[in-house]
């Protein structure tokens, strides 16, 4: 009989659950060991900054999957416990209560943790660092979600740092609360490295519908109070009141436990993640899933990292199918998914396929964008790389399908009829 093989799991959330179910859907039936940071069962993040966010649900409904499901994939579970060491050659994990897991295979799925608002020492940006100030939050996991929902009951005055999709919905859901709230971006015009600048002005413009100011191109030069936050200084000299200010300034994938692994991780400045092939694979018997994994996607050509909860849902169970595939002797197949997310800002849901550039040509192929009801697509060379939605849903269902068959603008066009 041949020894029980262990796949272990470093990373108990929507990656690392989803990658435990491709293993199992794919015939593994030896031992699974999930390690994970936090002391929860694995749980939806998108709530945290919505519904959770805003009182209207139970912390406990974020729960991924019912006790009994879990109980049927047969894990070890290892949770409130963080791997901090990994030797590829000697198939070892290193956890931080000094003991070693064994393994055949391994799925690295630690995703992503909030940046801190960076020194002008640190990251190569300059900036007033993030004091350990009371008032101030970052928002990421379900504890973050609960104490800022408990400030925002108060209905206090409420600086957002940084106008991404995390920093709007927390704007737009503080203001749902009732809160006088403020966002202050850096660029020039919000969302324009992600959407291009006419789209990013588009999606921004929901936060003035709503009466929340967005002050762009100003960076943010200091915090002041005694012991709590009670003003954000600017470097234009002004200066805005605050009794709680929330920083969205990104994310940085954890992959600090993997120094000295011997697996190449990016530096943070290229985008950061741990480096794989098109199959997400890291090194032979390791792959790697969800926000910390950076890979080539052969769709696009190019080398990414996604922060999404549809790719976190889909490399987990492709990488976790290589890595069954690998340890039959079988070849591994590249992850060619054509990302999608979505955002919900107000009332307006925000949609986005594809990978476009700033530098891609719009084209708004339905609806209107002064009225926030629309679909755009973005056009490279006449063929669509992205398509952009508020409140047009049956657009982006369509085109994330076609733009992995090649459509072209003109297409696109023509089936919307504009
Ligand atoms: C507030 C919020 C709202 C969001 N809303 C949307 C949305 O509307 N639409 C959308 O598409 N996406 C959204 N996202 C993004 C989406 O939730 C993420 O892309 C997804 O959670 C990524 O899953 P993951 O498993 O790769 O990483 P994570 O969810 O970050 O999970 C990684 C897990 O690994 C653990 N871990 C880290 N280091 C270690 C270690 N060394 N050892 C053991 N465990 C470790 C962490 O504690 C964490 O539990 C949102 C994210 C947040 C935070």
């Amino acid at each position: 009989m041949s020894p029980v093989r262990t796949i272990a799991v470093a990373g108990a959330s929507l990656a690392g659950l989803n990658a435990i179910e491709g293993l199992r859907d794919s015939g593994f039936e030896g031992r699974i060991v999930a390690v994970g940071a936090e002391d929860h069962l694995p749980y939806d993040r998108p709530p945290l900054s919505k519904e959770v966010l805003a009182g209207a649900a139970d912390p406990a409904s974020t729960a991924l999957r019912d006790p009994d499901h879990l109980d049927s994939l047969d894990i070890d579970w290892e949770l409130g416990r963080s791997a901090v060491g990994l030797d590829v050659d000697e198939r070892s994990l290193r956890l931080d209560d000094g003991r070693s897991v064994g393994f055949d295979g391994l799925v690295i799925a630690t995703g992503a943790s909030p940046r801190k608002l960076p020194t002008s020492r640190s990251e190569g940006r300059s900036g007033p660092g993030q004091p350990e100030m009371d008032g101030l939050f970052l928002l990421r996991t379900l504890e973050d979600s609960i104490t800022l929902g408990a400030e925002l009951a108060k209905q206090p005055r409420v600086v957002v740092v940084g106008a991404g999709f995390i920093g709007s919905e927390v704007a737009a859901t503080a203001r749902s609360r009732g809160c006088e709230v403020t966002v202050l971006e850096v660029a020039p015009v919000p969302l324009a490295h992600a959407l291009g600048e006419e789209m990013g002005r588009a999606v921004s413009a929901l936060h003035g519908d709503h009466g929340v100011e967005v002050r762009c191109g100003v960076g943010v030069e200091g915090f002041e109070g005694a012991g709590r936050v009670e003003r954000v200084r600017l470097a234009d000299g002004s200066a805005v009141e605050a009794d709680v200010v929330v920083v969205g300034v990104g994310v940085a994938p954890q992959t600090d436990w993997l120094d000295g692994s011997g697996l190449t991780v990016a530096p943070l400045s290229e985008g950061g993640g741990v480096v794989c092939d098109e199959a997400c694979v890291a090194a032979p018997g390791v792959v790697a899933a969800g926000d910390v994994a950076r890979w080539r996607n052969p769709l696009f050509g190019e080398v990414t990292r996604v922060e999404h909860w549809d790719n976190a849902i889909q490399q987990g169970r492709h990488a976790a199918g290589n890595l069954v595939r690998w340890l039959a002797g079988g070849e591994p197949e590249p992850f060619a998914p054509v990302p999608w997310f979505w955002s919900d800002q107000y009332d307006a849901k925000i949609q986005y396929a594809g990978r476009a550039a700033p530098t891609d040509e719009v084209t708004v192929i339905d609806g209107s964008v002064d009225a926030r009801k629309f679909a755009a697509v973005y056009g490279r060379e006449g063929r669509v790389v992205g398509v952009l939605a508020i409140d047009r849903p049956r657009p982006v269902a369509l085109l994330r399908r076609r733009i992995a068959e090649g459509v072209t603008v003109d297409e696109a066009v023509k089936e919307f009829g504009r």
